[in-house]
Order: C-alpha cells, then sequence, then structure tokens
C-alpha cells in the first residue's frame, strides 16, 4: 500500500493492510490511520502496490480504516500529486492542505446528516384512516406523508412526543423507513427570480455565453476580458444556471471572499441553491460541513478562495475564477501554489470549461488568449446604461496641498458633494503617518528586527511595524538626543481621515482599511453606510479596489501611487496599472458618469501616459514587449529559493551551495542568478536571501527543480535556516 501521511515534509510510504481484514475494499483515497515514527498519524492511501523497494520485513501495518468512503475521487488524487510535483511540494503536505483542517486528525467525519422517517411508496399510498384503532399511528403516518421528503426525528417527537411504538410497527408494516436526512436550513432553495430582476444580455455577453456553452463537456479555457461593470457576473450566473439545469456542479473561485459579499449576495438571490462557501473565516466545523456538501454532490455551487480549487467536485461542469489577475489567488507561504492554474489544471483533468475573469488580464493569462491556447471574449463596454468614467493626470509638482489634495480636486470634491453625489478617495497606506522622525537628529523610527520604518498609529499611540506586528509605545522624546521636536512625515489613511474633517465639516467620511474593519462585520456595515448613500466620501486602501459596486460614487482620487511607479520588482508596472483601473472602475457605475483624478509628481511617465491614452489593453500589449525582451513571465519562466536565517551570512552562504548544486546538474537551458539578499533583508529578526532560477522551457525548468529539490534535501539541516521553492513566484520580496 502506498499512503501519504499527513506530516509536514512527509511524501509516500509503504505499509501493510491492516492486521484484521475488514470486509472494506481498500481504495485509494480512503483516510487511515497508521503507524509513524512513534506515533501516530492519518494517512491518505494512494495507490494499491504489489511490491515495495524498502526491506518488506519492516514494513509496518495500517492501524485502521478511518472512513467508511474515500475522501477524494481518484480525479481528485491526480490533481493533487499534479500540484504537489508541480510546486515541489511533499505530497502530504499537498494533500493535507485540499482537506479541511479537522481530518488531518483521525476524528470522525464531521457528519451533518440527522437521522429522520420517510414513507416508502406503500406508504404513501396509504389512507391513515385505514389503519383502524390506532390513532398514534395514524397520526403518525400523516405527519411524515406530508413531508414527503423526511421527517427529522427530532421534529417528530416534537410533534408528537415519544412514538417509538407506533414507529416500529409502521417500519414492520413496510409504510415507514428510516433515513438520513440533510439539514434543510441551507437547503432551501430561494424563491424563484421575478423576471423583472434579469437584464437581457446585450450582444457581447450573449456572444460570451454562447461560446462557454458550447464547450461544455469538454476542456477548454476562456479569458472574460470585460470592464467593470460589462456584466461579467450576469455572464457567470446565466452560466451556472444551464450547468445546475444539466445536473451539474459549478466552482467559483475567488481571491478574498470577505471583500465581496455582494458576489455571493447575487447569486444567492439569482441561483437556486445550495452553494456552500468556502473560505478562511469559516470555522472549522462550517468550512468541514460545506466541504461535505460539495463533495456529495449536494450544493449545486461552490464559492471559495483559492484552496476550494481542491474541494472534490462528483458532478463538476465549469469552473470559474474571478479577478484572476489578483496576487491573493497564490498561496505566499507553506504549500505556494497558484489558485487560479490549478483551476485550469482541474478543468482540464475534470474535463470541463474555465474561464478567467477580470478587468485587467494578467499578463500571463493575456498571452495566453494572444496566442490562441485561450479563448478570447471581450465586454468591451458597459453594461446597460451606465458610461466609462474619464481619468486624468493631475500634476501636483510645486502645487500648494491640503490634507495631500491639491486645490482642483478640492474643488471638484465640493462641486460633487454639493450636487449630492459620492466621492471615494484611494490612499494605499493605512495608519497614520509613514515615518516618524526626530527634526533635531534625523533619528528615524525603525523596527528593531526589520529593515523598515515603523508607522505612526496616533489614536493608539504607537509605533507600529506593518511587516512583523512588532509596536512600541510612542515616545515622547528622541531616544538618540532626547529632543522633543519629533515630528511626523507623509500622511496615511487616518491622517487622511482627520485632516479631511476641517476641510469638510459637514460631510459624513468613512474609512475603509485593515484597521477600521478589524471586528467582524465591520466591513459589511461601513459598505453598507455608502451603498446607503450615508457615507458621502468614502476613503481608504486596496480593500476598496476589490469588486464592490458604488453606484453613488461620481469621483475618484487617486491620492498617491508615485511610489509604486519605481518599484524595483519587475511585476510593478503591471500591478499598479490594475490597481489604477480597477479603483478607476468603481465610479459612475448607475447611470451617472465618473470621474478620476490621478495626482502624481510623474506626470510624464511612460506608465501613467499609455494607461492614459491606450487603456488597460494598451497598457498591457506594451508592457509584455518589455517582458518579452527582458526574459520575463510569460516568455520565461521562474522559480525562486528563498532562505532566512537568524544569522546574518547563514542564508547567502547555503543558496551559494544550492548554487553549486543545481550547476551541477547539467541543464544548461536554466539561468540563475543570486543569490542576492532580498529587497527586504531583515524580516522578523531574519535575514533574507534568494537565488532565482529562469528557463524559456516550463518542461526544463521543471525537470532541474524537480534533481534541485530533492539534492537541497539531502543537505545537512543548518541550524535556524529555513527555505523554501517557489515556483512562479509573484513577488520577488
Ligand atoms: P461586472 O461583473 O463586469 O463588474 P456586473 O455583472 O456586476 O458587471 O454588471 C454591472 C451592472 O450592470 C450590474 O448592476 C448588473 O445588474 C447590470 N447589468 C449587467 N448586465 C446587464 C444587461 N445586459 N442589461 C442591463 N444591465 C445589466
Ligand atoms: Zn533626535
Ligand atoms: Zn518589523
Amino acid at each position: 500500500m502506498r499512503v501519504a501521511v499527513a506530516a509536514p515534509l512527509a511524501g509516500l510510504f509503504d505499509y501493510l493492510p491492516p492486521a484484521i481484514p475488514s470486509d472494506q475494499a481498500l481504495v485509494p483515497g480512503l483516510r487511515l490511520l497508521v503507524p509513524f515514527g512513534r506515533a501516530r498519524r492519518v494517512g491518505i492511501l494512494l495507490a494499491l502496490a504489489a511490491r515495495t523497494e524498502q526491506d518488506p520485513t519492516r514494513l509496518k501495518r495500517i492501524e485502521s480504516i478511518l472512513d467508511a468512503r474515500p475522501l477524494l475521487s481518484p480525479v481528485d488524487l491526480r490533481l493533487i500529486e499534479w500540484a504537489a510535483a508541480y510546486y515541489q511540494q511533499p505530497i502530504g503536505e499537498a494533500l493535507f492542505t485540499a482537506l479541511p483542517a479537522r481530518l488531518r486528525q483521525p476524528s470522525p467525519l464531521l457528519d451533518d446528516r440527522v437521522p429522520g422517517v420517510q414513507v416508502t411508496p406503500a406508504g404513501q399510498n396509504r389512507d391513515p384512516a385505514n389503519l383502524g384503532r390506532a390513532p398514534r399511528q395514524r397520526e403518525l403516518l400523516a405527519l411524515v406523508q406530508a413531508a414527503p421528503a423526511g421527517l427529522a426525528m427530532s421534529t417528530l417527537r416534537q410533534r408528537l412526543g415519544d412514538c417509538g411504538g407506533p414507529l416500529r410497527t409502521l417500519r414492520e408494516k413496510g409504510l415507514l423507513t428510516l433515513c438520513q436526512l440533510t439539514p434543510d436550513s441551507s437547503l432551501i432553495p430561494p424563491p424563484p427570480l421575478p423576471e423583472t430582476n434579469r437584464p437581457n444580455l446585450n450582444p457581447d455577453q450573449m456572444l460570451a455565453v454562447q461560446a462557454i456553452l458550447d464547450a461544455l463537456g469538454g476542456f477548454r479555457s476562456f479569458l472574460l476580458d470585460g470592464v467593470t461593470g460589462s456584466g461579467k457576473t450576469e455572464v457567470y450566473i446565466r452560466l451556472i444556471e444551464s450547468v445546475i439545469a444539466a445536473g451539474r456542479q459549478t466552482l467559483v473561485v475567488v481571491p478574498e471572499i470577505g471583500l465581496t459579499p455582494q458576489l455571493r449576495e447575487r447569486f444567492t438571490q439569482r441561483l437556486p441553491g445550495p452553494i456552500a462557501v468556502l473560505h478562511s473565516a469559516l470555522n472549522a466545523s462550517e468550512r468541514e460541513r460545506n466541504w461535505h456538501q460539495a463533495a456529495r454532490g449536494e450544493a449545486t455551487l461552490v464559492l471559495g478562495t483559492r484552496s476550494a480549487v481542491f474541494v472534490p467536485l462528483p458532478r463538476l461542469g465549469l469552473i470559474l475564477v474571478d479577478e484572476e489577475h489578483d496576487p491573493s489567488l497564490k498561496q505566499q507561504d507553506g504549500f505556494r501554489y497558484s489558485g487560479r492554474d490549478l483551476a485550469v489544471r482541474r478543468a482540464q483533468l475534470a474535463g470541463c470549461p474555465v474561464v478567467l475573469g477580470t478587468a485587467t488580464p494578467s499578463l500571463e493569462t493575456l498571452h495566453n488568449a494572444g496566442t490562441e491556447r485561450y479563448g478570447w471574449l471581450r465586454l468591451p463596454q458597459r453594461a446597460g446604461a451606465a458610461r466609462p468614467p474619464t481619468i486624468s493626470l493631475l500634476d501636483i509638482r510645486n502645487q500648494p496641498l491640503q490634507a495631500g489634495l491639491s486645490s482642483v480636486l478640492r474643488e471638484h470634491m465640493h462641486a460633487e458633494i454639493a450636487a449630492g453625489n459620492q466621492i471615494l478617495l484611494f490612499l494605499n497606506r493605512r495608519g497614520y503617518a509613514p515615518v516618524f522622525t526626530c527634526h533635531s537628529c534625523g533619528w528615524v523610527g525603525g523596527c528593531p528586527h526589520c529593515d523598515a520604518r515603523l508607522t505612526l498609529h496616533l489614536h493608539l499611540k504607537r509605533l507600529w511595524c506593518h511587516h512583523c506586528d512588532w509596536s512600541q509605545p510612542l515616545p515622547n522624546r528622541c531616544p538618540d538626543c532626547r529632543s522633543d521636536d519629533l515630528r511626523m512625515l507623509g500622511r496615511g489613511t487616518q491622517r487622511l481621515e482627520d485632516d479631511l474633517r476641517p476641510l469638510f465639516p459637514e460631510t459624513t467620511i468613512t474609512r475603509i482599511d485593515r484597521d477600521s474593519t478589524r471586528r467582524k462585520g465591520e466591513l459589511d456595515r461601513l459598505l453598507g453606510t455608502v451603498q446607503r448613500g450615508e457615507a458621502q466620501i468614502l476613503l481608504g486602501t486596496q480593500m476598496l479596489a476589490k469588486g464592490h459596486d458604488f453606484p453613488g460614487v461620481t469621483l475618484v482620487g487617486i491620492l498617491d501611487l508615485d511610489q509604486s511607479l519605481y518599484a524595483s520588482d519587475f511585476r510593478a508596472p503591471e500591478r499598479t496599472a490594475q490597481l489604477i483601473v480597477q479603483v478607476a472602475g468603481r465610479a459612475g457605475r448607475a447611470e451617472r458618469p465618473g470621474r478620476v483624478v490621478l495626482q502624481t509628481r510623474h506626470p510624464e511617465h511612460p506608465l501613467l501616459q499609455s494607461l492614459l491614452r491606450d487603456g488597460y489593453a494598451g497598457f498591457a500589449a506594451a508592457a509584455l514587449d518589455e517582458r518579452r525582451a527582458a526574459e520575463l513571465p510569460p516568455f520565461a519562466h521562474l522559480a525562486l529559493l528563498r532562505a532566512e536565517s537568524p544569522q546574518a551570512e547563514a542564508a547567502l552562504a547555503f543558496l551559494r551551495e544550492a548554487r553549486a548544486l543545481a550547476t551541477g546538474l547539467e541543464q544548461p537551458s536554466v539561468q540563475l542568478l543570486g543569490p542576492v539578499p532580498a529587497p527586504m533583508e531583515r524580516r522578523a529578526g531574519r535575514y533574507r536571501a534568494q537565488l532565482l532560477a529562469q528557463c524559456a522551457e516550463r518542461p526544463r525548468l521543471q525537470q532541474m527543480l524537480a534533481q534541485w529539490n530533492t539534492a537541497l534535501r539531502a543537505l545537512p539541516r543548518v541550524k535556524g535556516l529555513r527555505w523554501s521553492l517557489d515556483v512562479d513566484p509573484q513577488d520577488m520580496l
């Protein structure tokens, strides 16, 4: 038996069948309890093998089979095995990422079905009045007849008290039978949609829907490239309706569910359930219950974050990935996989279409669409009556600013407020001020554990590190020269809020960032005030760029993106362009046209110029040319070997050794760059360095990585040193 064991870094192990033969067949996907070292661990049976490379006399036995049925189907297992191999992760780690956390322990499955009673066909046709002089039986049969799908035992007891006797008699007569019921609260389909809420698709939407419907039943990838408000969600809904009608399940993968309650709401309102939602904010048992609902084939729609890509779906018919460009679709620690790329792979294994939707496609996906590997479906216009926003640059060099706002922007704001409209101000920096410094000697508050400055959080009277979460009370005097002339520089969202109040005294201001939405439910509440028009100025960080509809917003001010224009990461221009277009897309979604003003000290910057002149498509075409010339993704493939250690030299030393190992692997088409210290060399007290592997051909890179990984794992352990291999890295931090 080949078994994957639930332990970090654990691979495959061979075991003998359990000592006590059971009548249960051993099939791949079953959860098992196996002896592992001195402990016992949960494992998943991957394959049955007749021979082993280990010494057969030393093989241990499987202790027991944990579940009555396999948790994962052969296709599920293939996806996970593929992912483990592609991302160079131990299969055990990958498998247990795919399962609800509780199932890594030998605990029994959380079966949320409850015992119930149901009528048999004979019982359905039997008139209770014919049961003679048995009033309790008559009552019981009539009650259960009224619920053809079955009645929970607890309900029965509630209504009739103890009725074990009559129940037994009716079962013996073949009129009633015991059954297992799914709690129906989550399974009641919503009332059918009133036809008036269902817009007629415009011609672009119809073409997109038709193209994807035509592909159902086989594998095909599509890019649904539609500007914000073009009706992509409407396209999703129509597709899901068809898939449900065909008796199949749809998987929808989104970057962050907490940030997009609207998508979920629209799905629940428009689609016949049940919908299983899966994300990290759910508690473990909610998650597991929803997971089982999906895995049993009961949920017709599964809406989840990246790990939902692994959820077993016996009737899978379609996969949708919304906001496919979003970096949070990639897991950034542990098992570093891309939810989007695995969605495509899964569709291929399952033989169904996959649709990647976004207003700002990633350059990888655009390249796939441009080379016709993916179907390219465009929705260039806003749906219905909404018109696109106009974007303009505002040169703020030598401009007097108040609260960081130029006078032109302030005038626009006053005009919009007077007209009863809403305003969105985007500032991608939370906290009060990013720099706290001594005016006498130049001391700057820095994190003792990171190469980073501390952010001032004035209301909490603390200096905070946004990289390792370390904080300290706000000093009254300079720690270096004892001067009390301490000043803050720059502006975060909290300070913007404070500075705006005197400028717009009669105006309601709502701030949305990670600090203002920490409490559960707070984001929904704040969004509600904006939705209802109670908030006139909405300000916040990139949380605002994600999927929310603000129909009343007619003016968007983008205050300060200049830093990201010159960031070193090769993806920075792409990210910045996406952010601008996504924020801009929040404006004027209803009938009111929107205006977007971007303040900058670099109005001549080529990125801003191409974005303004040619839109995102023009920008992306130019950016793809640059990537081609620089041999960067999607024209080359990357893997980043990261190392970190509390000792300054250890990480670099390890990577030098790793480089020497790689050079010995004779894969000349793979180029190695580095090792170099990471852009933020010290974080949370650890020194970090990285080594980049680059190759034009993915299979060659994969081959090399597999050998390299094995060699690296065989190296003697260095105390305190951690390393990880990141295939298709999303950021180079
Ligand atoms: P996206 O997902 O591309 O941002 P949505 O699907 O949310 O776009 O559509 C934006 C708005 O336009 C929504 O209010 C939606 O109800 C509406 N809408 C979508 N399709 C149509 C249509 N064909 N006719 C009229 N309104 C539409
Ligand atoms: Zn000082
Ligand atoms: Zn820190």
